[in-house]
């Protein structure tokens, strides 16, 4: 290991006076640096137990669509309000992450193929952190602004080889231990829409699920569980649209999950940063990143007045390779994507109150999960 070190550092200078011939594609292949971060820094906690977990996850929200909200939004970003900040390698068992992979990731620990859905790298189905909180008698719920069966939220209730099966995410999802959901996705529980003409929406109300289908409700009742599909699959984004849903979602989740002495774990999604990501449009990852600063507002004002609730802000992976680059002049701000895919930059951890110190430092995405399970005293089995 060793003798490799000093090999590499050795050769460095020669590969350094390789690298200045012309390279046409403008593409490097990197070093590997991944031996050089722990993989698990083994930080301390410092605070009581956390009695509840908010994880809002931002997909394809990298430092640059985090910074668009201090220029854009017209009020100072609710990113501003913390204090524990740390740095995440996103990495899949490739080198660029997709979000099934990435959220697997935060809700299991454990590093898998890009599609997988709850299951490892050999396809055998991982306990995720809904599954285990819920056998210890945690309330939890899962909100997306894309289909409630999209990678991201599956991933915390679901096990599937691949993230294309919609159909069975959602019957396992009808049977799951979840109490709380809000998205879209009702055509993938509809007996006229499914393929194999099975009514899941049934079985969700069989299972004591109170079904809404038009928007989300004004009270909630603390004895009954609640699914909100309010659309055929995604929500429409912020620019056609959609309003507050997610931040309404999420102060409603919390109405309903902190009435009573339970514990619980809610996980939000804005899952459209991604989007505009991806089709390198600015105004729309920008409205939707904007949004998405509202739903971590009300998790903060929810977690400062509680002061018993985790708050974790992250992504799973940065989407366009988002840049505030100058203009015309220094005083004028162009954004600018790189590719219309993912990038593989660090991603920036927030976290407010008890175990927010363990999110501190560079670490790999799989020590998000541990994080949290070491900041709520509950080992994994
Ligand atoms: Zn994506």
């Amino acid at each position: 290991m060793k003798i490799s070190l000093l090999l590499t550092l050795i050769l460095l200078p020669v590969g350094m006076v390789y690298s200045q011939k012309p390279n046409q594609e403008n593409t490097v292949t990197s070093r590997s640096y991944d031996h050089l971060i722990p993989s698990n820094p083994q930080q301390i906690r410092t605070s009581p137990a956390a009695k509840n977990i908010i994880l809002l996850i931002g997909d394809g929200m990298g430092l640059s669509q985090i910074s668009s909200a201090f220029y854009f939004k017209e009020s100072l970003p609710h990113f501003a309000r913390f204090n524990n900040i740390g740095l995440m390698k996103t990495s899949s068992t490739v080198r660029i992450t997709d979000s099934a992979a990435g959220a697997t990731a935060f809700s299991a620990g454990k590093k898998t193929y890009n599609g997988a859905i709850g299951v490892d790298s050999d396809t055998v189905s991982i306990s995720t952190i809904v599954e285990i909180l819920s056998n210890e008698k945690w309330k939890t719920g899962v909100i997306s602004t894309s289909s409630i069966t999209h990678a991201t939220p599956a991933c915390f209730y679901a096990h599937v080889k691949s993230r294309g099966m919609e159909e069975e995410i959602a019957a396992q999802l009808s049977n799951s231990e979840i109490d709380f959901i809000a998205g879209g996705g009702l055509g993938f529980f509809d007996d006229s829409t499914r393929s194999d003409g099975k009514d899941y929406l049934q079985t969700l109300k069989n299972n004591g699920f109170t079904l809404q289908t038009e928007q989300l409700s004004a009270t909630v009742d603390p004895n009954k569980k609640y699914a909100y599909l309010l659309a055929s699959e995604h929500l429409p984004p912020v620019i056609e649209g959609r309003g507050d849903f997610l931040p309404q979602a999420t102060k409603l989740a919390l109405n309903y999950l902190s009435t009573g002495s339970e514990n619980f774990f809610l996980m939000a999604e804005g899952s459209m940063i991604d989007w505009g990501g991806h089709g390198n449009n600015a105004d729309f990852l920008v409205s939707e990143m904007i949004d998405f600063d509202e739903a971590i507002g009300i998790a903060l004002d929810f977690a400062e007045k509680d002061g018993n609730t985790l708050v974790i802000v992250t992504a799973d992976h940065e989407t366009g390779g988002f840049t505030l680059a100058a203009g015309e002049n220094y005083n004028e701000i162009k954004t600018t994507f790189s590719t219309g895919s993912h990038s593989t930059t660090l991603i920036p951890v927030a976290a407010y109150g008890p175990g927010s110190e363990l999110f501190r430092g560079i670490y790999e995405n799989t020590e998000i999960f541990h994080k949290m399970m070491q900041a709520v005293s509950i080992t994994a089995k």
